[in-house]
């Protein structure tokens, strides 16, 4: 990809402050492989955030709020099942930004990349000059966990079975209305509402789509107002840097006008927001290379990684190729299922289940037929020959698959 020349150099400096301090850098060139390289081993040993895995509730953020010196907790709301929401602040700039992550309780990756961007402004190592001047130009208010019981239950709705993203209106819900009076009262200049995507999502480019972003729409119409050319903006820039470690694995989400969406409802008061899907990547079910992704683009957001204000063009938002519901977790192919009959292909998707605070991944058979406009995140050739899934020939759809065994060279096929 090709990065700005002005991106290249601000890049650069930080990065030649990143080296001088860091024992672990390799031999530094002017290659954007290099420069990106670096900045990925430097997160492995300095920004990492203790919590991993899918499954993050307050339990596990809580010991990251009393450790880190910039924090400060500004508020702490109440959930429908009577937990508390911890709203934090950091910096004492002019610039009020809101975020807010696990509004859905099962989407906890944006959680992991707010604590490890936390963590990056906590030490005192590398990008000192440019975490100086976030913290003068910025307040940052964060809810790191809007949804703890949805969290906790690793549901996407909360403890009363409403989807908080469809509430913008009605305000039902406690943690609605917490969301809302802090949009009131913070009076933001800029909103991120932090997600988790599907694994169904990829692009034209067949990859998975790891990271999408969204303007949302301030309008049936879609109208490109002010608000959103701003999102935009900020879009593009986190983009441009994501393609040095993601090429071809961004994508744009749809853009549909839903008044009841906390971000189009924002974006209609006229605040640029940005939706954040953290999405698939190969072999992540746990989420933690997309972590990382997230954690780059709100470096770059936040003017860290570039230290210098650009003014990306808003435009360049319309090239980054929209979501489609594309792929699937593993797709058979060639699979005989009658004598005589064409072959066909062989959906099958994890759905994801709480055991022991670990999130286990069961395989389901989702669907059978040509399939040819799905890619698998594994695909796995069958040639033709006869499948015994649990055992047996007929193939169920929704049922768990515990067996798959190849009838004519007797061999199992592990997932
Ligand atoms: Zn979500």
């Amino acid at each position: 990809m090709v990065i700005s020349r002005i991106g290249v150099y601000f890049c650069t400096q930080n990065l030649i402050n990143l080296l001088v301090t860091n024992v672990n850098i390799v031999l530094f060139t002017f290659d954007n492989r290099n420069i990106f390289m670096n900045l990925q081993e430097t997160y492995r040993t300095l920004f990492l955030a203790p919590i991993q895995g899918r499954y993050i509730t307050l339990k596990h953020i809580r010991p990251l709020l009393e450790t880190n010196s910039k924090i400060e907790i500004v508020k702490e709301g109440i959930s429908e099942k009577g937990k508390e929401i911890p709203v934090l602040k950091i910096g004492n700039g002019s610039k009020n930004v809101l975020a807010w992550s696990q509004m859905h309780g099962n989407e906890s990756t944006t959680t992991k990349a707010i604590f490890d961007f936390l963590g990056c402004i906590d030490q005192e190592k590398v990008f000192q000059k440019e975490i100086k001047t976030f913290l003068s130009s910025y307040t940052l208010y964060i809810v790191p966990i809007l949804n703890p019981d949805g969290a906790e239950a690793y549901t996407r709705e909360n403890a009363n079975d409403v989807d908080l993203n469809r509430d913008a209106k009605a305000l039902t819900q406690k943690e609605s209305r917490l969301l809302n009076a802090l949009f009131t009262e913070i009076n933001p200049v800029l909103c991120l509402n932090l997600h988790d995507q599907r694994t169904i999502y990829g692009l034209d480019t067949n990859k998975s789509a790891t990271v999408s972003f969204l303007s949302p729409a301030a309008n049936i119409e879609r109208t490109v107002t002010s608000a959103r050319k701003i999102a935009m903006q900020y879009i593009v820039g986190m983009n441009h840097v994501l393609q040095s470690f993601i090429p071809n694995q961004v994508g744009r989400y749809d853009d549909t006008f839903n008044a009841n969406c906390v971000g189009d409802s924002f974006t209609a008061a006229g605040v640029p927001t940005i939706l954040f899907e953290a999405g698939h990547y190969a072999n992540d079910y746990q989420r933690e290379k997309t972590r990382e992704f997230i954690f780059y683009a709100l470096l770059e957001l936040f003017g860290i990684l570039s230290s210098e204000e650009k003014i990306n063009d808003y435009k360049k938002y319309f090239t980054i190729p929209k979501n489609k519901k594309n792929f699937r977790d593993v797709i058979l192919r060639n699979v005989n299922l009658e004598k005589g009959k064409r072959s066909v292909s062989i959906a099958i998707q994890y759905k994801e289940k709480l055991i022991d605070d670990k999130i286990q991944f069961a395989p389901y058979i989702e669907e059978v037929g040509d399939l040819s406009n799905y890619r698998g995140h594994k695909e796995i050739d069958i040639n033709n020959r006869d499948l015994l899934i649990n055992s047996q020939k007929k193939v169920n759809i929704d049922e768990k698959v515990l067996t798959i065994h190849c009838k004519n060279n007797g061999k199992e096929i592990i997932l």
